[in-house]
């Protein structure tokens, strides 16, 4: 019949879309279970110093073990944690466990790195944060130096007067104050300036093009720069010996990426903590450490 016909044209027959939207449905669904289920985990990732190896850091990138979906990256649920509001609780999680993990490591005579906590700017919309984040200190009797603030220019930009707001709090404090994926937002030289960053981390996106010589120039500008800024530059993403070496070469401060370690789970962090010096993934086919 016609009208069947016409009506059919509406429908574009599309598997990906629906289960797509099923997903992110049930995600924004059981997302305000997640913490009472004990379904977010904290995986770790070294930072380590491009002229020793050591390890001298590690960020805390969190994943959601979810019982139907298995393990949701961060990248899928943050922008829904986000829209709900629900990134407020997460982010306390975030932290209180972070915390504990320092915590952990001082009573257990283990060696203590700095952690790098990403956040969101929204974060500090809601005036409790700064009483979240004192009482963690307090519980656990963390140097507040041990603790990194990573935050992206890009969600900066929306809030300005109250991030700067909590960046002046931060500074006080002596919580660590991080660009995450600098190069790719909007403002970063201005704030730069402004909110008296300790580290920036260039974004993996240009570490991947690196060998592309406009590339080049930019990466080894923003080592220049930040470091006559006297800020750690931490390169994320680095994947290849090739990509070490040239920033080595640079004395870019720090770097990150799979070609030392994936982030791992904080068992597997300690145990190349107890190691002192990290090699490439490269020279033995697996993580390689030196006691
Ligand atoms: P980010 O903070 O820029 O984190 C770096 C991302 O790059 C991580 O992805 C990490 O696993 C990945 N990565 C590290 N080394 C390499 C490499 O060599 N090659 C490649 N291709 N990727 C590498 P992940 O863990 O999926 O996190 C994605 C983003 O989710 C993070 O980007 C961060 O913005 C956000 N995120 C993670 N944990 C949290 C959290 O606890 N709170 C908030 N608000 N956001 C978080
Ligand atoms: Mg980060
Ligand atoms: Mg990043
Ligand atoms: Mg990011």
């Amino acid at each position: 019949r016609a009208e069947a016909l016409g009506k059919n044209t509406y429908h574009i027959y599309s598997p990906t879309i629906s289960i797509n939207s099923f997903k992110h449905y049930e995600l924004e669904r059981d997302l305000r279970k997640s913490i009472e289920n004990n379904e977010l985990i904290l995986y770790f990732q070294p930072r380590v110093e491009t002229s020793t190896g050591r390890i001298v850091g590690a960020e805390a990138l969190i994943r959601w073990q979810h019982p139907v979906w298995g393990l949701v990256s961060p990248g899928e649920f943050i922008p829904i944690a986000e829209e709900s509001g629900f990134i407020n609780e997460i982010s306390n999680w975030v932290l209180e466990n972070v915390c504990k993990t320092i915590a952990k490591w001082k009573s257990e005579k283990l060696h203590v790195v700095p952690i790098s906590i990403n956040v969101t700017s929204q974060r500090f919309l809601k005036s409790d944060w700064l009483p979240v984040l004192l009482n963690s200190l307090n519980t656990y009797d963390i140097d507040p130096s041990l603790l990194e603030f990573e935050i992206t220019e890009t969600t900066l930009l929306h809030y300005e007067k109250e991030v700067e707001f909590a960046f002046q709090y931060l500074k006080e404090l002596g919580v660590k104050l991080a660009f995450d994926d600098f190069g790719t937002g909007y403002s970063s030289l201005t704030h730069l300036k402004d909110f008296s960053i300790d580290t920036i981390k260039i974004d993996k996106s240009f570490i991947q093009r690196i060998s592309e010589p406009n590339i080049e120039m930019i990466i080894k500008s923003l080592i220049f720069m930040g470091k006559g800024l006297e800020m750690t530059v931490v390169a994320e993403g680095v994947e290849t010996i090739e990509q070490f070496e040239f920033l080595r070469n640079q004395e870019c401060s720090e770097i990150q990426g799979y070609l030392f370690s994936e982030p791992v789970p904080v068992e597997k962090l300690e145990v190349m903590l107890k190691r002192v010096i990290l090699k490439p993934a490269h020279f033995s086919g697996h993580v390689a450490m030196e006691d």
